[in-house]
């Protein structure tokens, strides 16, 4: 029996030809140097910090060349998908603003014209492919119970041999076509294998664009190719699809570089143009011990994309801090290049960590720092609300209620050449400005310092209300503080406080600590003057009775 006959006993639901497809996806109308590259995730349901590095790098390379990046969802493996882990992943990739060309949009739409882009509605297409493997005795179908590999592992330890299903040990690559035909007629099970021509003494050189030269043996290994359910694995299916897609440039994780010898054994069988290959190191973190490891799914809050959304960082400051770590020259350039845009400098996969980049989330806050308080007001008031809305009903119902008063609180120390900084995200923005709104004003814990007398206290706050208008201008509040100062016997003025302050109960500054308590409960709060004139004498007088 011919491999002819016997592919078409194996797959006889395939009606179309390699070419067939192959005109189906022509060549893409680009640039030669334009870079075509994909974000494949599996819908596991949780998104790595790493793969949306990835997914981050893939499309800056993609808008440096005018290329094009696309979402490719690789869901084969029925065991690693989620529900709703497709529509996870398109709307994690929107909150980081990456924005794909093709791809999919949702379990059921999606843009472009080198679909489906979800792999589980691809199969009829991996079956063509294969078909066309066993008609040129490049694959066979193999019929091993799991009994029998287990037989052929122990044989080979007792052989002292390497372990897997090769060369004399790949049973039914010695099982002629007729055997094979007779038992898919008779209804057994078959998973496709690959019929491997590589030499496990010879070295294949992968030159990778981030690691450059890389040597491995050549693949030997006649690994399964389609499942016995008729769903391929990995391997096959992204070699057929980044063949159809017209992907110039794999970029995905280390994790596949051990396997990349079988991948560029299937691209050369199959004679097709062999993608470059970009294998990002992994993300690592310096933990608490000073230990550097990967950073952990498990272990690590902020290696999930969702943490970043749910702390409010903003996209922009995750952006930056991604480019930070993919080239390390990007800071220098920004410092060079002031208010350019990210858009402005070039990524290169050649200057990424082989050994895979440091990630610091103190770093990625900080950064996130200085981008809020470069902000105005009324925009971190409108990004604010936005992440309240998913996370804090009530904040969200006071920024609604008192628009104008929150723009103005928020506007306190910005818009000026040396901002406030302390705002990291917008979820730490309520713990700096929660007493401003009476709604929050309640479970108080009164920071007091040099002055505790609640009787002393009292009498400083009605002396000093009664003397407090709210146009006054900066000098004459404060003059209106000294007053207070002299009038209960604290010293008004510094100096002479310094050289003699046993003739006095305290300083001025302890007056406004006074006030600044019963007014915020904070010791420290950003200008008092602002603080005041946002609250108003009424609401003054009602804090200070509260007192
Ligand atoms: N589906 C693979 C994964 O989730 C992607 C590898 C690739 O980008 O080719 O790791």
């Amino acid at each position: 029996m011919t491999n002819k006959e016997l592919a078409n006993i194996m797959y006889p639901d395939v009606s179309k030809t390699i070419e067939d497809y192959e005109k189906m996806y022509p060549k893409r109308n680009l640039d030669d140097k334009a870079v075509v590259t994909r974000f494949a995730p599996s819908p596991t349901g949780f998104v790595h910090m790493g793969s949306l590095l990835a997914a981050f790098v893939s499309r800056k390379a993609t808008k440096d060349t005018n290329g094009v990046f696309y979402l490719r969802i690789e869901d084969t493996d029925g065991k690693r998908s989620v529900e709703n882990g497709i529509e996870g992943i398109i709307s994690d990739l929107k909150a980081f603003d990456i924005k794909i060309d093709e791809g999919a949009l949702s379990e059921t739409e999606e843009i472009g014209e080198y679909g489906p882009y979800i792999q589980s509605k691809r199969i009829e297409i991996y079956h063509t492919f294969a078909k066309w493997l066993v008609e040129n005795d490049y694959a066979y179908p193999c019929f091993c119970s799991e009994e029998e590999l287990e037989e052929i592992r122990t044989l080979q330890e007792a052989q002292k041999q390497r372990i897997g299903y090769y060369g004399k040990y790949a049973k039914y690559r010695f099982v002629s076509n007729e055997e094979k035909a007779k038992k898919i007629q008779n209804g057994e099970k078959f998973v496709l294998r690959l019929k491997s021509t590589g030499d496990f003494n010879k070295r294949i050189v992968i030159n990778d664009l981030v690691r450059g030269r890389i040597e491995y043996p050549e693949n030997d290994i006649d690994h399964v190719l389609i499942k016995s359910d008729g769903v391929p694995v990995y391997h096959f299916a992204h070699v057929v699809d980044d063949h159809l897609m017209h992907t110039t440039h794999i970029s995905r994780g280390e994790e596949w570089l051990p396997s990349t010898p079988l991948h560029i054994e299937l691209f050369n069988k199959f004679g097709f143009e062999v993608p470059k290959f970009c294998h990002l190191g992994l993300l690592m973190k310096i933990d608490d011990e000073g230990v550097r490891r990967k950073l952990s799914k498990r272990k690590d809050p902020e290696a999930a994309v969702s943490y970043y959304h749910e702390k409010g960082i903003p996209v922009e400051a995750v952006s930056l801090y991604l480019m930070t770590i993919a080239n390390s020259n990007f800071e220098g350039w920004m410092d060079a290049n002031f208010g350019k845009s990210i858009d402005e400098f070039k990524f290169d996969y050649a200057k990424m960590s082989k050994s895979g980049s440091l990630f610091d989330v103190n770093k990625l806050l900080n950064i996130s720092k200085n981008y809020i308080s470069r902000l105005k007001a009324s925009d971190v008031y409108d990004a604010t609300l936005n992440w309240a809305l998913d996370f804090d009903k009530e904040f969200y119902d006071l920024l609604v209620k008192y628009k104008d008063y929150s723009i103005a609180i928020l506007n306190i120390e910005r818009e000026q050449k040396k901002p406030r900084k302390d705002f990291e995200s917008y979820s730490s923005i309520k713990s700096y400005i929660w007493y401003m709104y009476d709604e929050l004003f309640t479970n108080l814990n009164y920071e007091w310092q040099n002055i505790t007398d609640k009787d002393e206290i009292k009498k400083i706050l009605n002396i000093y209300l009664n003397k407090y208008d709210i146009n006054d201008d900066k000098d004459t509040w404060f003059n209106k503080m000294k007053e207070v100062c002299d009038e209960l016997g604290y010293a008004s003025d510094m100096k002479k406080y310094k050289e003699n302050p046993n003739d006095y109960k305290g300083n001025v500054a302890d007056i406004s600590n006074v006030l600044r308590v019963a007014l915020t409960t904070k010791a420290m709060t950003p200008d008092l003057y602002e603080i005041m004139k946002l609250l108003g004498k009424e609401k003054m007088e009602k804090r200070f009775n509260m007192v």
